[in-house]
């Protein structure tokens, strides 16, 4: 689809809404042409659907945002394909199969878009961020579950897709994973599943030979990405990825040796945690049509 001949210009605000697994945060964007925004709330993410969409208009409301041109909103959570709400969420299972776009939508009168956070992580690199120019790329989150988002694109034209590369299955794997499939690449560097395995939050873990298999298995999951799309880059991002320094290097080392002819360049995403709300905001001026949730 070519975006340029249906973006729309805003000369409106627009409000950015990151809802993560463990807080919401609302932004207001003057316009989605520029990453800086003014914080409007950052609260618990409620487990209760109903209590969430009502603090959300709550904050929009009392913020007195009535002539907001749009609502962009990135959910830690799968998305059902046509994007209007939620099927896949182990964390906020209360939200699965609500309307949560149209809802939204209607209590605030304004149009509202979703996308899953690592899509819109995506689009706030490469608009703002580290895969700025590249067209074949990817965005990685390596925090609590292990997500991705790819963009492929070409002279003007791109595709964002959502994709599941935490449950890719890796070879002789015989781990559960979380979501009900034995094998999966999270069962190694999920830091939820991690956490219930080794009884400890994963930042605290340091036993140099856990560090070596998580790398190990992140590679391979990183190289069967590229073999299968051929991309030239992934910005890596999340908490995990974030607060360890050396994983980047470690991940990119062994990518060098393993990956035969074609090459992968890491990234360390330059947005860092506030990518998914401004990506969020710049949902607003990507066709939905360029968007597979
Ligand atoms: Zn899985």
């Amino acid at each position: 689809m070519q975006e340029q001949a249906t973006t729309r210009t805003y000369h409106e605000p627009i409000i950015g809404i990151d809802i993560g697994g463990t807080h919401t945060r609302i932004g207001l964007f003057p316009s989605v042409d520029a990453p800086e925004f003014t914080l409007l709330a950052k609260f618990p993410t409620r487990p209760d659907y109903e209590e969430q969409l009502k603090n959300i208009v709550q904050v929009v409301k009392d913020q007195g945002v009535r002539r907001a041109a749009g609502i962009g909103s990135s959910i830690a959570a799968r998305i059902a394909k046509d994007g209007h709400g939620v099927i896949f969420a182990p964390n906020l299972p209360d939200y699965i199969d609500k309307p949560f776009a149209s809802q939204l939508s209607e209590l605030c009168s304004s149009p509202v878009r979703l996308a899953h956070d690592t899509v819109c992580g995506l689009l706030a690199e490469a608009r703002f961020g580290s895969l700025q120019t590249i067209e074949r790329c990817a965005y990685l989150t390596v925090s609590t579950g292990t997500g991705a988002a790819l963009q492929l694109g070409k002279a003007g034209t791109r595709l964002v897709a959502s994709i599941e590369i935490g449950h890719q299955i890796l070879d002789g794997n015989r781990r559960e994973c979380l979501c009900g499939m034995v094998g999966c690449l999270e069962t190694y560097t999920g830091g939820r599943q991690l956490e219930l395995r080794y009884g400890q939050p994963v930042e605290q873990i340091t036993a140099g030979a856990f560090w070596d298999t998580f790398a190990d298995k992140l590679a391979i999951g990183l190289i069967n990405l590229a073999q299968l799309t051929r991309i030239d880059v992934v910005a890596v991002s999340g908490a995990i990825a974030l607060n360890r320094s050396s994983l980047l290097p470690e991940l990119q080392s062994r990518i060098n040796v393993l990956l035969k002819p074609s090459k992968l360049e890491l990234r360390l995403a330059t947005l860092g945690g506030t990518a998914p709300l401004v990506g969020a905001a710049s949902l607003l001026a990507v066709p939905e049509g360029c968007i597979l949730h």
